[in-house]
């Protein structure tokens, strides 16, 4: 006995477009969260370049509107992490800390989280000063010195952001040119309050209760040098949220979930759609995008399944 015909494992875009398709699609479908609604976006202080919003949107905004509208259309959120997806049959057994769900098919959409610099000092000061959220802790840091590490395009529009409280905001990138998009390039470097230090990295964060200094490397002179800083925000990329399902389907070797066209994974009833899954560009419209396939790639197979 079914519990769903469509698990959905994540809130994010790619998550909540999956659960508007699916439900649309006349499908008994859930929605499962281990967190809050809304994914990495919701975290996001301004959206600039997804469609329709031509006076930018705030992220928390954008999700609010996305969930509201699978809620409109009658779709549970489960906020319970999934531990584990069996398949027995045709069927998954999602293992959530709880209970467990019988459900015909999964649509993956876990995503990312960031990446760790893996420095001395990292662990033990996060929540201390060390952060990976502008839009979560930006508003501590007023009037104080901070440093972002990363040359994206997210490290340099949460950096902007946290302009809005902090005195100074030091950008340390370990190369001598930014990855990020030139327009938001320029608008950093007309940004009085920021600052860079190129072709360096970080090699230590110091402090006691709290952040209190950060040691940097310039990679191409060797120098080592010391910067007293209140705050750290870490941009160096994202790594997938794919251990749960990592014995049953086949993932590339950064360990992100390897789909075809049509998001079908190695396991026929198994999806995936969004960041975390192998892919060339990571962002909310291409998790869309994916989401809206999977649910649709979902239906098919539960068609042919009935048959
Ligand atoms: C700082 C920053 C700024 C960004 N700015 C932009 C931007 O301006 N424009 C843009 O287009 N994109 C931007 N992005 C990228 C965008 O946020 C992502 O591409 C998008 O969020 C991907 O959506 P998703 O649904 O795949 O995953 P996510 O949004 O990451 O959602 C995944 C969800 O799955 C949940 N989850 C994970 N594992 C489990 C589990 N086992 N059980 C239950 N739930 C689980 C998580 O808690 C999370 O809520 C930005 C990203 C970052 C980090």
């Amino acid at each position: 006995m079914l519990d769903y015909q469509v698990a959905i494992i994540g809130s994010g875009p790619a998550g909540l477009t999956a659960g508007l398709y699916a439900k649309r699609a006349c499908l008994n479908t859930v929605i499962l969260e281990k967190n809050f609604i809304g994914g990495l976006v919701a975290t996001t202080y301004k959206i600039a370049n997804y469609p329709g919003f031509p006076e930018e949107i705030t992220g928390a905004d954008l999700t609010d509107r996305m969930r509201t509208q699978v809620e409109n259309l009658g779709v549970p959120f489960v906020m319970e992490e999934v531990e584990k997806i069996t398949p027995v049959g045709n069927i998954f057994k999602l293992k959530l800390p709880q209970k467990e769900l019988n459900v015909g098919s999964v649509i993956i959409t876990s995503g990312a989280y960031p990446a760790k610099l893996n420095i001395q000092g990292e662990n033990r000061l996060q929540g201390r000063g060390v952060s990976y959220c502008a839009t979560c802790d930006g508003a501590f840091f007023r009037d104080k010195k901070l440093v972002v590490i990363g040359g994206g395009d997210s490290a340099i529009e949460e950096a902007a952001f946290l302009t809005r409280f902090a005195s100074k905001v030091s950008i340390v990138h370990r190369r001598d040119e930014l990855r990020a998009q030139k327009f938001i390039q320029e608008e950093a470097f007309n940004n009085p309050k920021m600052d860079f230090i190129w072709d360096s990295i970080p090699l230590e964060i110091h402090g006691d209760k709290k952040v209190e200094k950060i040691t940097l490397k310039n990679v191409k002179t060797g120098e080592v040098s010391t910067k007293d800083i209140d705050g750290i925000f870490i941009y160096v990329g994202l790594r997938p949220a794919s251990a749960f399902i990592s014995e049953l389907i086949r993932l590339d070797d950064n360990k992100f979930i390897i789909t075809d066209e049509d998001m079908r994974t190695s396991c026929r009833g198994i999806f995936a759609a969004g960041d975390v899954r192998h892919k060339s560009v990571r962002q909310i419209s291409t998790a869309v995008g994916d989401g809206a396939v999977a649910a649709l790639s979902a239906q098919k197979y539960l068609n042919e399944q009935g048959d």
